[in-house]
């Protein structure tokens, strides 16, 4: 496939602060993909570039790519991976590769006449049927909302088979907590992901919030801890109170006992690999143990997670690791040693819904974007409702 046109242009994210947006054509064919951006990063994450400096990278490629022709995605970004020629993606950055390998996965699905995802499924060899679990943040805490809760994500996971059902739910129980947060605690405050917050500094108090407003079997709730944010030293502070690893699996295991926990993210430090695995050992399959700062959508990671027993479940963050191909090389390392996905969006996201047709082409278990309450959020939730009324028509 020949790219005839390739502009990048700074638009604001989520938060108001800049990022990059990409408009590529082939022929009479046009897409836009761009980038969201983290703020509680794993230290491993690819390197962004500022968007003044991806403007003039990409003049500098432009014509290289323009004058040739491509074929694959895996091409693509080896193209590009080549130009850049750091493990970390210091020269092109990680954000300008990605936001490039989005607009081309998403032209070469439409010069074949196939959907994002369908792409994606024929990439990974897999036939996309099954919606993922809907992962909707709904309280926020930590580095996400300012003298919020201790935690970073206090999170409903809805199990529905429809998506379009799960975001019913999600939206009504919006409007439940409003009121419980309005009755209990006399304001609303919100966080970054669209979400309600909290003054408190009690971890298990978000759960009780949602736990309380619940009345369906086919939802659970879940946690981000995010814990390399409250780790120093060998200790996690939350609140007042340092604990140590092993007083950290107890409040993890109090709360499982109390709640209905489909999964813990980052419970532990990415610092305190010892902790995963203690955790592991300790929940086995009952909670899902997801890394995320921990294992950064890396193979070598991710790779190393499995050997150690660290984690069962991974997030999957294209913009941590920066091209398609290297995001679905992540995604096969994990199913083919049995460890659950979730596809993930970032606390400053933008319009992008490629990571809705990235979930359900590689028949993740999870999507986790966010409250139904902002723009970023919910065209992620609303693509997949888009792609279940076309795969309804179509079976
Ligand atoms: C997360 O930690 O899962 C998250 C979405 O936050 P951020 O994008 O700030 O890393
Ligand atoms: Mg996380």
């Amino acid at each position: 496939m020949k790219i005839s046109q390739i502009n990048l242009e700074t638009i604001p994210d989520s938060r108001g602060e800049e990022t990059i947006e990409v408009v590529m054509v082939s022929g009479d064919l046009k897409v836009t993909s761009s980038v969201p951006a983290g703020k509680s990063k794993g230290k491993l994450e690819v390197f962004s570039v500022a968007s003044a400096i991806a403007l003039s990278k990409l003049e500098g490629i432009k014509s290289e790519i323009l004058n040739s022709d491509f074929s694959q995605v895996f091409e693509f970004d080896n193209f590009l991976k080549k130009i850049d020629g750091t493990p970390d993606k210091l020269n092109l950055g990680g954000n300008l590769i990605l936001v490039l390998s989005i607009c081309f996965t998403k032209l070469l699905a439409k010069s074949n006449n196939l959907q994002t995802y369908q792409l994606v499924g024929e990439m990974l060899e897999k036939t996309p049927q099954r919606f993922p679990y809907l992962y909707f943040n709904l309280i926020g805490g930590g580095l996400h909302a300012q003298d919020s809760l201790p935690l970073q994500e206090y999170i409903l996971v809805t199990k529905f088979a429809s998506p379009s059902k799960g975001l019913e739910y999600a939206k009504l129980m919006v409007e439940k907590l409003r009121e419980d947060i309005l009755n209990n605690f006399g304001e609303i405050r919100t966080g970054d992901e669209g979400t309600f917050s909290v003054k408190s500094a009690d971890p298990a108090l978000g759960l009780e919030i949602l736990n309380r407003n619940l009345d369906d079997q086919n939802v659970s709730l879940a946690l981000d801890a995010a814990a390399s944010t409250f780790y120093n030293n060998g200790e996690y502070k939350i609140g007042e109170k340092a604990f140590n690893t092993m007083q950290l699996l107890d409040l993890y295991q109090d709360l499982s006992v109390k709640f209905p926990l489909l999964s813990i993210e980052d419970p532990f430090s990415e610092d305190d690999q010892q902790g995963f695995v203690k955790i592991c050992q300790t929940f086995k399959d009952k909670v899902w143990i997801i890394g995320d700062d921990l294992t950064v959508t890396n193979k070598t990671l991710i790779q190393k997670a499995i050997a150690e027993k660290q984690v069962t479940a991974v997030i999957i963050k294209p913009n941590q690791i920066g091209s398609v191909s290297e995001t679905l090389e992540a995604i096969k390392l994990a199913q083919e040693n049995s460890l659950k996905i979730i596809v993930s969006h970032r606390s400053g996201e933008t319009n992008d819904d490629f990571i809705a047709d990235l979930a359900f082409g590689a028949q993740a278990d999870g999507l986790k974007s966010g409250a139904p309450t902002q723009p970023q959020r919910l065209v992620k939730y609303n693509r997949l409702i888009e792609i279940e009324r076309e795969v309804r028509k179509d079976g």
